[in-house]
């Protein structure tokens, strides 16, 4: 078996790992980045519209500041954010996104003098200031007072990540792709790096590092309807769940996007919307003016997705053989912005669903989009529960997002995450010490091979374990969606409780030999099975609503009893459930909680006497 040393190991080549890396590898330290695929076909490559940092470079954009993005961020959060790393987070966007630009990233760019813009289907004038021309420009996006949202055409995850991993290259960083992540090398207090699969030879190997990153992205694929890749499936999550010490942050918090492609679900950009797109019924008729009449279809994701099922609901839904969707129309925003500026969405249209978006409605509905919960860290990126482990990027629960993330917001934490995380890293690594105990190694990689060899050997069942995923899928779907009530909720736990039963059951029909994909899921399926009952037992027990939360039953955010964050770990591995404890949302509240300004609502304040106590 092969074993490999390293200062820093980060679970995942994306944006976030491969940032950490490079800022470990300009101080000095050894960095391995461990890839389910190639680093740059990882999920971040997929982002199309864009990453916010307060520049203020376009005339859409003038008198925009860091205290207003930070505004945009908290009110967008429904207050659920830690309010101390959205600041740390608006203050170095505009470093993250200039030093990108440094390192190669083509940011489309302010052009001087006389333009035009789409809101709401009408066309409106706007003058640039040609003393800007050249400077990085912004588009509009959801949630925000200002346009801010820096970009490259529909494809600035893209030429990011190429960037990242340009300069991931020139610092000495190494990517070993195709390796999965399936254990965490741990005593209960330190961890010690990761125990992986080689994808091509079915060999597992040691990784042993002084400082471990998991940086593996989203889990949307535990939902059946997600825009996340195939890879997004919370395996690194998993065998964070299974250390039963290190917690995962508000996994009830999912983002479901407004405009996921019916039949594929395969994401076009909130850019559309952002560059002047409108949401249609079934009559062709727009509806989000009417629900918000300011923010219209720029109203946060959480609050656009949420009115778009309840037209739905209302019967203005578009029947079709895959359920029932709603429009985008992109028709006026005319050819050459199409074909140029949303060239993806252009793409993904034509070959995805046969349409041509210069001509014809694009099928939409909202879908799960992104994980808002994952590994709880504290301001520094330091996971809580072992000493030596850290996360960044969309696996962490960092918390900059709270109960629902701006677009945009999500690939700028990457990159500034990457930054700031990194430098701490490197803060540990310079008073780290390298100790790896044989005995704890030995132990885990025996229990992983114990597991593999009874898969293969059917040893506890024959299950099927595509099966226990669509049951999984299903349950999360039907139960743990846009809006939640606590019977379906509790449905959903009970089903997920039987799924993990069956999990505990799976035997392989392939010899589980090589490279074996059956293998790569059955030895995952159980954790994945944890998480998702995270998610819903998550949300059974939170009695309000906040953010992209929405029960139906407790239809108020409660900012007297729920200003907390939910905190899972799976303390034993006969467990049914995770056990759940809270912490405060944020340490201070720079702004205290308020009105978001959209998506209506009633609001419990901090002070409101307990319940049953009002005069
Ligand atoms: C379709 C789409 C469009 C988006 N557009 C935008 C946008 O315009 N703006 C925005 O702000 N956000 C956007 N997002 C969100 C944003 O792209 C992601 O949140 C972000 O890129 C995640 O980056 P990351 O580095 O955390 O993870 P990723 O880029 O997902 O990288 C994860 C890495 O971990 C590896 N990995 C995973 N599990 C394991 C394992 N067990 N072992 C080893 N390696 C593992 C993967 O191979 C990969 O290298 C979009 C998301 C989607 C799905």
């Amino acid at each position: 078996m092969q074993t490999f040393y390293t200062d820093v190991l980060s679970i995942g080549a994306g944006l976030a790992g491969e940032r950490v890396a490079i800022e470990a590898a300009g101080a000095g330290f050894d960095a391995i980045c461990l890839s389910i695929v190639p680093a740059r076909r990882s999920h971040s490559s997929a982002a199309q519209g864009g990453m916010q940092a307060a520049l203020g470079n376009s005339a859409m954009g003038e008198g925009d500041s860091t205290d207003v993005h930070f505004l945009d961020t908290v009110k967008g959060s429904d207050w659920g954010c830690d309010q101390e790393v959205a600041r740390i987070f608006c203050e170095n966007a505009p470093i993250a996104m200039r030093q990108m630009a440094h390192w190669g990233v083509p940011w489309n760019r302010v052009v001087g003098g006389k333009g035009f813009y789409f809101k709401g289907g009408e066309r409106f004038e706007k003058f640039e200031k040609p003393e800007n021309e050249g400077l990085i420009t912004a588009r509009n996006f959801g949630g925000t007072a200002k346009w801010r949202t820096c970009y490259t055409s529909d494809g600035t995850g893209h030429t990011v990540l190429y960037t990242m991993d340009n300069r991931a290259a020139q610092m000495g960083v190494q990517v070993h792709d195709k390796v999965e992540v399936i254990s965490l090398i741990q005593d209960g207090k330190r961890c010690m790096g990761a125990v992986a699969r080689c994808l091509k030879t079915g060999e597992l190997r040691v990784y042993l590092a002084k400082a471990t990153l998991v940086a593996a992205g989203g889990f949307g694929r535990i939902y059946r309807e997600s825009t996340n890749a195939v890879i997004c499936d919370g395996g690194a999550h998993a065998a964070v769940l299974d250390t039963g010490v290190v917690p995962l942050g508000n996994m009830e918090a999912v983002q479901f996007h407004p405009t996921g492609i019916v039949p594929t679900y395969i994401l076009v950009t909130e850019g559309c919307r952002g560059d002047g797109g409108t949401l249609l019924d079934v009559n062709q008729e727009r509806f989000m003016n009417i629900y918000e009449p300011e923010k219209a279809e720029l109203a946060s994701r959480d609050v656009v997705s949420r009115w778009m099922m309840h037209h739905i609901r209302q019967g203005k839904g578009v029947k079709s053989p895959y359920g029932e969707h709603l429009w985008l129309d992109i028709r006026h925003l005319g050819e050459e912005h199409i074909r140029g500026k949303l060239r993806e969405v252009d793409e993904i249209c034509q070959n995805f669903l046969g349409i041509d978006p210069v001509q014809n409605l694009i099928p939409v509905k909202p879908v799960q989009h992104y994980s808002m919960g994952g590994v709880r860290t504290n301001k520094d990126g330091a996971a809580y529960g072992l000493e030596g482990l850290f996360s960044a990027g969309e696996a962490a629960c960092w918390d900059m997002h709270g109960f629902n993330r701006l677009g945009g917001n999500s690939l700028a934490e990457t990159v500034v995450a990457g930054m700031v995380v990194g430098g701490k890293v490197v803060e540990y690594l310079q008073g780290a010490e390298a100790q790896f105990k044989t005995s704890v190694i030995e132990a885990q990689v025996a229990k992983d091979r114990n597991r593999i060899q009874r898969l293969m050997d059917c040893a506890d069942g024959g299950e099927d374990v595509f099966a226990v995923r669509r049951a999984m899928q299903d349950a999360l779907q039907d139960g743990v969606h846009i809006f939640r009530s606590h019977n379906d909720l509790e449905q959903a736990v009970f089903q997920l409780q039987e799924v993990h039963e069956r999990a505990k059951k799976i035997g392989l029909k392939s010899n589980g030999k090589g490279a074996n994909p059956e293998l790569a899921l059955a030895l995952k399926m159980s954790g994945q099975v944890k998480l998702a009952l995270c998610v819903a037992y998550g949300a059974l027990k939170r009695t309000e609503s906040r953010g992209s939360h929405a029960r139906e039953d407790f239809p108020a955010r409660n900012d007297r009893d729920w200003l907390k964050r939910t905190l899972a770990t799976w303390a034993n591995e006969d467990d049914d459930l995770p056990t759940l404890n809270y912490e405060d949302a944020t340490p201070s509240f720079e702004i205290p909680p308020g009105d978001r300004g959209y998506g209506g609502g009633t609001i419990i304040p901090m002070d409101n006497p307990p319940a049953g106590k009002e005069d």
